[in-house]
């Protein structure tokens, strides 16, 4: 008999055995009222393996890692995928939209790991999921390449 790969729950949202979605964990309000999210991307394979955990741009003026995840994303070697990718493109969203390296209060997002719960600046890895925060799925992811 042949063993399934499990679900992957990020934020409220799960993604089953051999899915992909796009999952926009939101960070933060705007002072426009308007909701910053972190698109995450899972692919989870029909069968059980490793986890790939990919992130660029920490470091909001940073961008060759967003192409390069991009890229990843598409590749069709992607269907036969045993485990999972979790792919974030773009971890420092407020600093890729304003082109700057830093948070907005010149923080450095690469030095707060794994992050404060009180501080909302370093909230962005401290986002939960019902079962697992992302720094639990990081930690357990087995591949993260160095950058
Ligand atoms: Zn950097």
């Amino acid at each position: 008999m042949m063993t399934k790969q499990s679900p992957i729950v990020i934020g409220e949202q799960e993604v089953a055995a051999g899915q992909r979605a796009t999952i926009d964990l939101p960070v933060a309000d705007l002072y426009t009222h308007t909701q910053l999210t972190m698109p995450v991307h899972v692919i989870n394979g029909r069968r059980p393996g490793p986890t790939l955990f990919l992130t660029a741009a920490v470091h909001g003026d940073e961008l060759n890692g967003i192409e390069i995840i991009k890229r990843v994303l598409r590749l069709s070697a992607l269907k036969q995928l045993r485990g999972c990718v979790i792919a974030v493109p773009i971890v420092n969203v407020f600093g890729f939209i304003n082109r700057s390296r830093y948070l907005p209060d010149r923080r450095d997002l690469n030095r707060s790991f794994p992050g404060e719960k009180r501080d909302p600046s370093q909230r962005v890895w401290r986002i939960s999921s019902p079962k697992k925060s992302l720094p639990r799925l990081i930690s357990e992811s087995i591949y993260i390449p160095a950058r």
